[in-house]
């Protein structure tokens, strides 16, 4: 366990034989395959270069950072450039340190000017890191003539505190990609697609709107599909699809692609009672893959299955079967799916590498590099969780064959060892196991019972039900004829599975709330002005005295339906810049004695009251949790008071949100820091850096694990480790962010809580 402030003991990892193996048989297969999937070799050998210490792997960067020195970078000098061709810069590297990064950049000279990129997360495993070559831009937004680049140079920035640590860099190449992912859709649909090819290890180029280059890829995937894509897109699409180019178009009804794949999406579809919430791919298209992904959503443009398509995977119905519509299409010229990409869950993950495999079978060696390094300790490991699996990966990676199977192999083998690492340190008794239900009130009496006793069997004794969105009811009131459940009957039937109800409040952000309620609030200017420039979204104003009153009384409410606890969430503002509406001058004139005279100038960015203004909005989130801690103290039941907040407390504090003030003036029970992690190192680092501001015993702390979290998130293993960290620094407990099918049917079976405690 790193201790904070101190430098980092590292030991120097001799790569085991069986990755050694693979590594070498994969790497034979790419600098032998001719086209495709090709790596060149930059480093090693690596240049001598200064702060940099030889190792058997390549090198170690080790770093020191001060309070004030925020960086550390070492220059790599790259001789002759990348060659003519490439499309990423691949890092293959692992990075253990005492405090997670604020980031680690990577910046190419060419021609006399830098161009930096950010790759995916980097953490204590060995991993290859793609970052395509497009990524590097200048300051300008311009990209990078890679083959004329001179420099390589590497930076990790500090959080805003002491940080020591070492990155191991064992080895540079470029790439030559099968796969691109195209720079068009909304952003945030282009961000999630990156993620989960990122997440599944699958190696892609970016490739420009235009779409000229279309055709230098196997598969050139569309993370969602413009009506209109652009004058000169429709020819070199067709083209590329005569070479033989697949696409994978998410969430499109375009006539174009329609025809380039020979596949006719569908009506859009609306939710009519409660989103979709999970696919089930069809297992046999997909060589015997049949675990479910999970992704949710209220509204689809399914495909169909035409002539020589077929459905590679359906949307669950409710009772949990495959239902007739369709997730994913598959033609001989690519694939159609309803939605944009889902989150990088593990089921996801694998989902999209077997359709991948389709159009470009090569792929595995990359699949089974990516999988074994990984899990390269846990395949040597004696004695080993499940000895028959570790087998089945040696025997795969020794004869060259169905490398494909090794990812879910090596899943097979970390589900295995998963319970008994949960186990490794004694759980605490009447630990909290908790898990966040954002559909709490969408469930029928019936879902819930079976979902009750499922959580019960799992060793899962309470809930956050999401019952309020800025003091609004999300549950049906209580009603003999309805199959909706109201909050009092989920109480009742949770307590017969002994599980405790906790309401979970979403106190000052609007999202999700009926249109009418919103329209109403902001009727009476009840809403968040934001500062020019940032924000925009719904949320309630904290400074006005009329919002303040509404959700103090609201949560009431909730403690007179019986609850265990009020739990409250968003309980911060949506932008540091906070709000600038009429009763907030007001209120801050009045508060303050300062006289603002520019508005909103004054107050925000640098403007002469900034400080006072934050201080000030800060106070009106404080003074609202005292007031709810009040009113829910004062109830005649005593119920826990909760909150999820930011597990950064300099981000939690720059949104308002003192959750280290919350529980030295003793408000609030229980603390639930949103830890949302995918390296078990990181989350207990991050984990120590929250109990530094938390004394022992003055608050339970119950730290959330973000296992659907739309971040990458831990599987099984990886959160019964985390579940681990917590049980060794003795907290009260953990909890799930969020209650859906992959917690249900995959994690917690693995993780066997009931048998670590009870
Ligand atoms: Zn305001």
């Amino acid at each position: 366990m790193p201790t904070p402030g101190k430098p980092m003991k590292t030991t120097e990892r001799i790569i085991g034989p069986l990755l050694a193996l693979a590594l070498a048989a994969a790497e034979a297969t790419a600098e032998t395959s001719g086209a495709g999937y090709e790596t060149f070799p930059v480093f090693p050998p690596f240049p001598d270069v200064a702060g940099a210490t030889g190792s058997p792997q390549g090198v170690g960067l080790d770093f020191n950072l001060s309070a004030t020195q925020s960086r550390a970078f070492w220059d790599f000098p790259v001789n002759g450039g990348l060659p003519i061709g490439a499309t990423s810069l691949e890092i293959e590297a692992s990075l253990v340190a005492d405090a997670i990064p604020a980031g680690i950049s990577i910046h190419l000279r060419s021609g006399g000017v830098w161009y930096d990129a950010t790759p995916p997360g980097l953490d204590g495993a060995r991993r290859r890191v793609g970052v395509p070559l497009r990524r590097f831009r200048d300051a300008a937004g311009a990209v990078c003539d890679a083959t004329r680049t001179e420099v390589l140079r590497i930076s990790i920035w500090s959080p805003g505190r002491p940080m020591s640590g070492r990155l191991d860099l064992h080895a540079v190449r470029a790439r030559a990609d099968v796969v691109a992912i195209a720079e068009l859709g909304e952003p945030v649909f282009l961000d999630r697609c990156r993620a989960l090819f990122d997440r599944a290890g699958i190696p892609y180029a970016d490739l420009d709107a235009s779409l000229q280059d279309a055709g230098a890829f196997e598969i050139v995937v569309f993370p969602q599909f413009p009506a209109n894509p652009g004058i000169g897109t429709a020819q070199p699409l067709r083209n590329a699809s005569r070479k033989g180019t697949a696409f994978f178009a998410f969430y499109t009804a375009s006539p174009l692609l329609s025809e380039v794949l020979g596949i006719n999406p569908g009506e859009w579809l609306q939710a009519s009672s409660g989103p979709w919430t999970a696919i089930a791919p069809d297992a046999k298209r997909l060589g015997g893959f049949a675990e479910i992904v999970p992704h949710e959503t209220g509204n689809l443009i399914p495909p169909y299955e035409g002539p020589g398509a077929y459905a590679a995977g359906h949307w669950l119905e409710r009772g949990g079967r495959a239902g007739r519509i369709p997730a994913c299409v598959v033609s001989d010229r690519g694939a159609w799916f309803a939605h944009i990409a889902p989150h990088p869950t593990r089921p996801a993950c694998e989902w999209m590498r077997r359709l991948c495999l389709k159009f470009s079978p090569d792929l595995a060696k990359a699949f089974a590099v990516s999988a074994l390094m990984e899990d390269e300790a846990l395949l040597e490991a004696r004695p080993s969780p499940a000895p028959g699996l570790a087998e089945a990966v040696r025997e795969a990676v020794a004869r060259r064959s169905k490398l494909e199977e090794v990812p879910l192999l090596c899943a097979a083998l970390r589900d295995a060892a998963a319970a008994s690492a949960a186990a490794s340190a004694a759980a605490p008794s009447n630990e909290w196991r908790c898990v966040w239900d954002t559909r709490a009130p969408g469930r029928t009496v019936a879902s819930w019972r079976a979902t009750l006793d499922k959580l019960a069997d799992h060793g899962v004794n309470a809930v956050f039900a999401f019952a309020q969105i800025g003091g609004s009811p999300r549950f049906a009131p209580p009603s003999p004829s309805s199959s909706a459940i109201s909050l009092e009957r989920l109480v009742s039937e949770a307590a017969k599975a002994g599980v405790a109800v906790h309401a979970w409040m979403q106190v000052l952000a609007l999202e999700g709330a009926d249109r009418a309620t919103i329209a109403a609030l902001q009727a009476e200017d009840r809403l968040v002005v934001a500062p020019p420039g940032s924000g925009g979204a719904p949320w309630l104003c904290p400074d006005q005295a009329a919002n303040r009153q509404m959700l103090v009384a609201a949560a009431s409410q909730l403690v007179a339906h019986g609850v265990a606890g009020v739990h409250l969430d968003y309980i911060r503002l949506e932008n540091p810049g906070g709000c600038v509406c009429k009763a907030s001058r007001a209120a801050f004139e009045k508060q303050t004695g300062l006289k603002p005279e520019a508005w909103p100038d004054d107050v925000v960015g640098e403007g002469r009251f900034a400080r006072d203004y934050q201080a000030f909005q800060t106070e009106s989130v404080t003074a609202l949790v005292r007031d709810i801690a009040d009113a829910v103290r004062g109830a005649t039941n005593r119920v826990a008071l909760s909150a999820a907040v930011f597990p950064d407390r300099r981000t939690a504090l720059r949104l308002h949100q003192d959750w280290p003030g919350w529980v030295s003036a003793g408000w609030i029970d229980v603390l639930c820091p949103m830890n949302y992690e995918l390296d078990p190192a990181w989350f207990e680092v991050r984990l120590d850096e929250i109990l530094e501001v938390v004394p022992a015993g003055r608050v339970a702390v119950v730290p959330g694990i973000g296992t659907h979290a739309s971040v990458p998130g831990p599987d099984a293993l990886a959160a019964a480790r985390q579940i681990a960290a917590c049980r060794r620094r003795g907290l009260a407990g953990f909890s799930f962010f969020y209650l859906d099918d992959l917690l249900l049917e995959s994690i917690l079976p693995a993780l066997k809580l009931d048998d670590s405690a009870r």
